[in-house]
């Protein structure tokens, strides 16, 4: 599933082929979508992330909200006369110089036309704040892991389950751990360890652990920096420790039982 880093790379990618094109034609593939909008002629003007969801601003004051759920991408295609039309691909919005498709092998991606600055209310962005004041309060009145409390969309937005493991791993918290019990010190190193994880995950173009794509058909490459998630059984990089694999929340959880307390 795409999280915070990989939406930012699309969206930094689309910011400079979208940006002051127009629009020529919507093809709606996928009759679960609804009908083609009426977008014709229309300019896009920026291309901002909120969340995990991407803004596509035009200059009617509406805006293209874009969320990839499960297996969602995106792939630009340009140069061509003709281009091929990816297998699962949902929707494709054609301009004068290219083509923007968006492949959901799941259907579970969205597609919404909506007006700017009506956009729906989300939590902080960690690249923008993380207020451990705010969740501290939070976590004291949830019984809840503090890995499943980095992944609560409505508490912070856009990590996800490969991001929440790296970061407690750099933060050497034990996963499990519930959130309320954690130390203002340990909420520090949390912080701490969530930016640098991020932001490199950003210039890497996110993690291709599966399926994961650019928005040119590329892989990411933080796959390579990953210190636990998928590194069952292999040593910690950190303490020589073995890598151990357990459920929290209903998802695989990759954590070190020997550095993470
Ligand atoms: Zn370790």
């Amino acid at each position: 599933m795409p999280e915070l880093p990989e939406v930012e790379s699309l969206c930094r990618q689309l910011q400079n082929v979208i940006v002051g094109a127009s629009i020529k034609k919507i093809r709606i593939m996928d009759p679960k979508l609804g009908s083609a909008p009426q977008l014709t002629g229309r300019r896009v003007t920026a291309v901002n992330r909120q969340g995990k969801s991407i803004i596509i601003k035009l200059d009617d004051d509406r805006c293209i909200r874009l969320h990839l759920r499960m297996t969602g991408r995106l792939l630009w295609q340009d140069g061509g006369i003709k281009y091929m039309v990816p297998d699962y691909s949902r929707w494709r919005i054609v301009f004068s110089h290219g083509c923007l498709d968006c492949i959901d092998p799941r259907r579970f991606a969205t597609f919404q036309i909506g007006q700017i600055g009506k956009e729906s209310s989300v939590s902080p962005d960690p690249l923008e704040e993380f207020d451990t004041d705010r969740l501290i309060k939070i976590a004291a009145s949830r019984k809840i892991c503090i890995k499943c409390l980095l992944l609560d969309q409505a508490v912070i937005s856009g990590i996800g389950n490969i991001y929440a493991c790296e970061i407690l791993h750099l933060a050497k918290i034990d996963p499990a751990r519930k959130a309320s019990d954690l130390t203002r010190s340990q909420w520090k190193r949390i912080a701490d360890a969530l930016r640098p994880i991020l932001q490199t995950a950003i210039d890497c173009r996110g993690t291709t652990a599966s399926d994961w794509r650019d928005l040119f058909g590329n892989p990411g490459e933080y796959q390579k920096y990953l210190k636990v998630y998928t590194k069952e059984g292999l040593p910690c990089s950190v303490c020589q420790g073995t890598v151990r694999r357990i459920r929290l929340g209903g998802r695989g959880t990759y954590y070190c039982p020997s550095c993470q307390r």
